[in-house]
């Protein structure tokens, strides 16, 4: 069957224009699974190092389901949204136990795997197994905003829907892979937040250049404003060693470590909720002492300012923290932080903290 225009001449630039990254061209679904979870959110430069390491280190499906959780989110620590690295492992294991260690060729099966959505299974099927199935993320959902003048947002499920039948429909029985990825390429490349029409393949078939509405396309949505928090943490050195815990399944960063603290409550001044956070969760009477640093970062919606203090116990006592609102927790030597998962901004904490004389000095004196 002839191909539709739009699709040979999407096809023919992709020949020529795509970039040349370590996953492409290669049909193993293992690969392609992993390079695809993580570009969701993170750039691709970023995204082409962790791949790397994480292929040196988990080969294949086998190696990574025997892996620790702690190692899996050690290698994963920087990228975020750290359910992505819970799912994959999750997932590798269904791999082992349901489906005998091969991965599932069907879309279906593939979809039922932990974490992956109907992009993701899109994806693996269509470029690992040659499935004609589409895969639509945002950058597909741009193009076509654009391409069919659509006047609804694109997180609109019945916009989603309409893209994926309008992909589906021009996508190639020989080449459905190549087509995603073309079509997702020339939303990265071409078809950009400020498109370079000029350069566009589809130019002659774009509703949206041709009316002259590109800039308004995709019809923009009013964005959630950004929250504010203010959150305390405390460094607690005891034995030349410090305190840290790993944070709750049902919370942000689940599974990640970090020192312990909290957020400060209205009217209350850092230093009393640090006494308040480590008596309440941890059944540990501290005092707070210097302040270390006040760390910034971002996370979702949410900007954090962190005041993290060193502090030392209010007594002799050797202390023994209850863990009431974490996994578990334990005294670490400073050497050994670098085999654990911490948020970004505990990472920042830390490499702030072990920079400064005062760091020996403490944990000398503890
Ligand atoms: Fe996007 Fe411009 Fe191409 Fe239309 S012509 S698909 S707006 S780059």
């Amino acid at each position: 069957m002839k191909q539709p225009a739009i699709t040979r001449s999407l096809l023919q630039w992709y020949e020529v224009h795509r970039r040349n990254l370590p996953w492409r061209g290669s049909a193993d679904p293992y690969r392609i699974w992993i390079s695809e979870i993580m570009a969701q959110q993170t750039q691709l430069e970023r995204v082409v190092t962790y791949y790397q390491r994480w292929l040196k280190r988990f080969p294949d499906v086998t190696a990574l389901a025997a892996a620790d959780e702690d190692v899996v989110l050690k290698l994963w620590e920087g990228l975020g949204y750290y359910s992505r690295a819970r799912h994959i492992l999750a997932a590798a294991r269904k791999i082992m136990s349901r489906f005998g260690g091969e991965f599932p060729r069907q879309f279906a099966e593939i979809r039922s795997l932990p974490g992956i959505g109907d992009y993701t299974a899109g994806a693996i099927a269509s470029m690992a197994f040659g499935l004609p199935v589409p895969a639509v993320d945002a950058n597909v959902l741009r193009v076509f905003a654009r391409l069919d003048n659509l006047d609804q947002p694109i997180r609109n499920a019945a916009t989603r829907a309409a893209v994926t039948r309008r992909v589906r429909s021009l996508q190639p029985a020989e080449r459905p892979g190549d087509f995603n990825e073309a079509l997702m390429e020339l939303g990265a490349l071409v078809c950009t937040r400020n498109p370079a029409c000029d350069l566009c393949p589809l130019q002659v078939h774009c509703e949206g250049f041709r009316t002259n509405v590109v800039a308004d396309r995709p019809v923009k949505e009013p964005k959630p404003g950004a929250s504010k928090i203010s959150m305390v943490s405390g460094v607690l050195p005891y034995g030349g060693k410090l305190l840290i815990q790993k944070r709750r399944l049902d919370n942000v960063w689940p599974g990640l470590w970090e020192f312990p603290g909290g957020v400060i409550e209205k009217g209350e001044s850092p230093e009393t909720a640090l006494v308040r956070e480590f008596q309440e969760e941890l059944e540990l009477a501290v005092e707070p002492e210097t302040k270390i640093a006040v760390v910034r970062y971002s996370y979702t919606r949410y900007r954090v300012t962190m005041h993290a203090y060193y502090c030392r116990l209010a007594g002799d006592a050797v202390p023994l923290p209850v863990f009431k609102e974490a996994l578990t927790g334990r005294f670490v030597s400073p050497g050994v932080l670098g085999d654990y998962a911490f948020p970004a901004g505990h990472r920042k904490l830390i490499d702030i903290m072990v920079d400064k004389a005062e760091f020996s000095r403490r944990l000398a004196q503890s």
